[in-house]
């Protein structure tokens, strides 16, 4: 006899514990199956390993500037593995956390691999449930190229795993991954190297975002090579070389680190046997509401392959509990206007149209407003990080569309301003706002 409940969600990661837990306070019977770890992607092997990762490199970043500030300093070394231990232990905290948040919640946690058996019923091992509403919140999984020896490099997941210092590394991508792993390395003492295959990382960010941060990384130490498509790895004398399009050969690499971007897990759950299919990439097609096209079965977070943030996952996953179980039929997620950061040095925080994406838009109704500085932490220092901030406005009362800053602080100093810009802030909303002084963020709200 099956277990029956009013819903499942397939995967406790950001989005499946989300949509459980707000059912669940709801008054509802609701149980997460999940195949590996409780947290999913961001808790395991994404933001919050990142983020550790990203603080150590920003110590490093400091610490060089410790003397500028007139203290006697010397760094003896930096333990990789010490770092990475902690790391693990702190997340293995988070996911006792999670175990017994659940217990607590009343929702059940089914340990196991889930596959459809048909629209309501799920197997996992010899045993299958059934549910009135089941959420496939699957996510995706980091894919490696199609290339001679590709399985000789590591992706995202074998960065975590690494418990010591590669010396000299290859990282392979141009996107979020890239750039953030790329930055952590080459601040914790490794020598890397960053493979893009086009001109640019970061295309579909404003072009004053990468620009600046290019410029950065490369007065920081990382090699660029753009427009350098890789074509094939081999092992020689236990390291790696890296064999390029145009025949140009790497030499003497420890580690390949591909950031080429994810894919969604969404084979080998049976979809067609609860009569879904998914698109050309993979994806789960949903529509605004997550309904897929099957009546009680919905998708939500990385599989659905919109903004791939856990933030997001999070919000379609309440959301659609408030609409299924609160009474709110028009709730749902509105996926305008998200704002995102790239944990880069410095980092990048971003919210709205870019530039060029406002002029196809908007045409000659765009007006921009633009400043670049080094900001005062760094007055009397010889590592003059560029801060650069863009307001993207339109029409005669300047509505701002778009808020691009790259800087120290601007992981932080976003926020706010995505609030202002959910609420259809005006430049001269924000012009009419006393700065704070002296800080980064002031230019925001004073810029010409
Ligand atoms: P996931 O968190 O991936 O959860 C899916 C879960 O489903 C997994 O635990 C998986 O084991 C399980 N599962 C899959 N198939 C089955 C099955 N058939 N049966 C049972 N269980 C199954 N986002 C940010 O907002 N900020 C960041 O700084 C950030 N940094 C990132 C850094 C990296 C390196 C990566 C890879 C991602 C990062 N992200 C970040 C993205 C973020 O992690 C994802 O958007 C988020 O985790 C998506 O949540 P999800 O619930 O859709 O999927
Ligand atoms: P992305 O999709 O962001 O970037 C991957 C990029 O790599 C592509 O856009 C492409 O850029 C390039 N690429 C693709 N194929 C190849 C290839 N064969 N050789 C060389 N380059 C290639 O993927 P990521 O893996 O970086 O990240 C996945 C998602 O996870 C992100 O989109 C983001 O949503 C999320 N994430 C969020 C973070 C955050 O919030 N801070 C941090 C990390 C991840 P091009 O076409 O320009 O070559």
């Amino acid at each position: 006899m099956s277990k029956h409940y009013d819903l499942i969600a397939i995967g406790a990661g950001s989005g499946g514990l989300s949509v459980a837990e707000r059912a669940a306070r709801y008054g509802k019977r609701c149980a997460v199956i999940e195949s590996g770890k409780l947290g999913g992607t961001c808790v395991n092997v994404g933001c919050v390993p990142k983020k550790v990762m990203w603080y150590g490199a920003e110590i490093a970043h400091s610490l060089e500037m410790a003397g500028d500030y007139g203290f006697d300093v010397s760094t003896n070394g930096f333990d990789w593995a010490e770092l990475v231990a902690k790391r693990e232990h702190y997340i293995d905290g988070i996911n006792t956390w999670y175990h017994s948040y659940l217990s607590d919640s009343d929702i059940d946690e089914i340990k196991g691999h889930a596959s459809f058996v048909d629209a309501h019923t799920l197997q996992v091992g010899d045993e299958t449930y059934t549910a009135d509403h089941i959420v496939i919140s699957t996510g995706g999984r980091p894919v490696k190229p199609d290339v001679p020896g590709s399985e000789l490099g590591i992706d995202s997941d074998g960065f975590f795993a690494l418990d010591e210092k590669p010396g000299r590394v290859a990282v392979v991508g141009a996107g979020y991954i890239a750039v953030e792993v790329a930055g952590v390395m080459n601040a914790l003492g490794c020598d890397v190297s960053l493979y893009l295959r086009k001109q640019h990382f970061l295309r579909s960010f404003d072009a004053m975002l990468r620009e600046g941060l290019m410029e950065q990384m490369i007065k920081d130490g990382v090699s660029i090579f753009p427009s350098t498509q890789v074509g094939s790895v081999v092992e020689e004398n236990g390291k790696l070389t890296l064999i390029c399009d145009k025949g140009s050969r790497t030499e003497g690499i420890d580690q390949i680190i591909w950031a080429i971007g994810r894919v969604p897990n969404s084979d080998g759950i049976a979809l067609q046997n609860a009569g879904l299919e998914v698109d050309e990439q993979g994806y789960i097609k949903t529509d605004e509401y997550q309904n897929t096209e099957v009546e009680g079965v919905y998708a939500i977070g990385d599989v659905t392959g919109r903004e791939q943030l856990t933030p997001v996952a999070i919000a379609a996953g309440r959301r659609l509990a408030d609409r299924l179980f609160n009474n709110q039929p028009e709730r749902r997620l509105d996926y305008e206007n998200i704002a995102s950061v790239i944990f880069s040095h410095p980092p990048i925080g971003t919210v709205g149209l870019s530039e060029t994406e406002a002029r196809l838009k908007h045409g000659d109704a765009v007006k921009i407003y633009q400043t670049r500085f080094t900001s005062m932490q760094y007055a009397f220092s010889e590592r003059g990080v560029p801060t650069a901030m863009k307001l993207v406005t339109v029409g005669a009362k300047e509505k701002v569309v778009g808020c691009h800053i790259l800087g120290p602080g601007a992981d932080e100093m976003l926020q706010g301003f995505a609030v202002a810009i959910r609420m259809g802030a005006t430049k001269q909303d924000l012009d009419d706002t006393v700065a704070i002084h002296p800080t980064s963020a002031e230019e925001l709200v004073t810029m010409r």
